[in-house]
């Protein structure tokens, strides 16, 4: 029966859509979205959206309808898998490579088969995981489930615009690409998630490209003086690449795996403003002592959900995480249960019975 969805639901944007292909190709249930992206500035699916929907329709040789830039419409209907052991997906923009790979890496788990994909596109955008996050926060987590994936960066690609709307449709010629590679797995298992323990390392890494090298060591010394990162705990990473960038990423080892925070050099803000940033959001995330970021929460869901179980300590959900439960409920019987604890400012989210 075809699942009909509201893309403007609860926070309206792109994750419901993403999460929606995923789950349609994996239950094999057609789906049908209106309202797609209600909730954003610029409504409808943006070529990075795009880029989503024609990797899961070659991936499940799905047919859809209203498949277009600016669509607020759209029906898929998956058909039979592609036999093709590689995908080559072209955002045509420098639109996120990492979420096209959020959308597709589930799939391509579960229906089992050595796969690769690559995709052309930003690597490092503002607003979704840059590739050091799904690299070293969360695939580390799919493979303690079972699952067999490696993550290459080819070459880096960052949105120019700065702005997370701005990099749906830049047409940067400046892009990136990421190389994904998939063994069959075709089942996944539950993982728990619950202690933060003591911090095992930590690692920060100025990325820098037409820069100068004194704004990558403004940044690392932000971060010495403001986390007590270690000097050898501090990288500066100098790209030759086309287009000026800068990324900073702080990150640490725990208990129960790895949190990584980014910051992105903007135009006009100084290079300790930038660092402030990301320092703030590590210094949030080691506050609040829970071991699953804000981030990794709503990317954990949907594994755990195909998982049929699993349980994580966060920090009270955000409203993409809670719209992205709403949206796996729309096509999972699964119990999926946040129990918010006021005095200890957390939540444990536990999927499935008997977690
Ligand atoms: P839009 O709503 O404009 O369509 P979108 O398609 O970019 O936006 P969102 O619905 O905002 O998508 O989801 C962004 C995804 O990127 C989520 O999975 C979120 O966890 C992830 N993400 C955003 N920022 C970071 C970050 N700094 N580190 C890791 N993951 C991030």
């Amino acid at each position: 029966m075809t699942v009909e969805l509201d893309g403007g639901r609860g926070e309206g944007g792109g994750q419901i859509l993403r999460t929606a292909l995923a789950l349609s190709i994996l239950t094999r249930r057609p789906m049908r979205m209106h309202r797609i992206r209600a909730g954003r500035a610029k409504p409808g699916l943006r070529r990075q959206h795009l880029a989503c929907v024609e990797a899961a329709a070659r991936l499940s040789g799905a047919r859809t309808v209203g498949a277009s830039v600016g669509s607020q419409e759209l029906a898929f209907e998956p058909g039979e898998t592609t036999a093709d052991a590689h995908l080559e997906i072209d955002i045509g923009s420098a639109g996120s490579t990492s979420l096209v790979v959020q959308t597709i890496l589930l799939p391509a788990v579960l229906l089992g088969g050595a796969r690769t994909f690559t995709v052309h596109g930003g690597t490092h955008n503002p607003m979704a995981p840059p590739f050091d996050f799904l690299d070293r926060v969360f695939v580390p987590h799919l493979r303690a489930m079972g699952a067999d994936v490696e993550l290459v960066l080819d070459r880096h690609g960052f949105a120019t615009g700065g702005a997370s709307q701005a990099s749906h449709d830049d047409p940067s010629p400046h892009r990136g690409r990421l190389t994904v590679r998939v063994g069959g797995a075709g089942a996944l298992r539950p993982i728990e998630l619950l202690e933060l323990g003591p911090i095992r390392r930590r690692r920060a890494v100025a990325t820098i490209a037409r820069l100068p090298t004194h704004v990558a060591e403004r940044e690392l010394g932000r971060v010495h003086d403001r986390l007590g990162f270690a000097r050898e705990d501090c990288e500066t990473l100098e790209l030759s690449h086309p287009g000026t960038a800068n990324v900073l990423t702080i990150e640490v080892e725990h208990a129960s795996g790895w949190e990584l925070v980014t910051a992105f050099g903007e135009r006009g803000l100084r290079a300790e403003l930038v660092a402030d940033r990301a320092c703030d959001e590590m210094a949030a995330f080691l506050g609040a002592n829970v071991p699953v970021g804000e981030h990794l929460a709503d990317q954990l869901l949907l594994p755990l959900a195909l998982a049929g179980g699993g349980a994580f300590r966060c920090a009270p959900l955000s409203p993409h995480a809670t719209t992205n439960i709403d949206t796996i409920r729309m096509f999972l019987d699964i119990q999926i249960t946040v129990e918010e604890r006021e005095r200890e400012r957390d939540a444990i989210v536990r999927v499935g019975q008997g977690w």
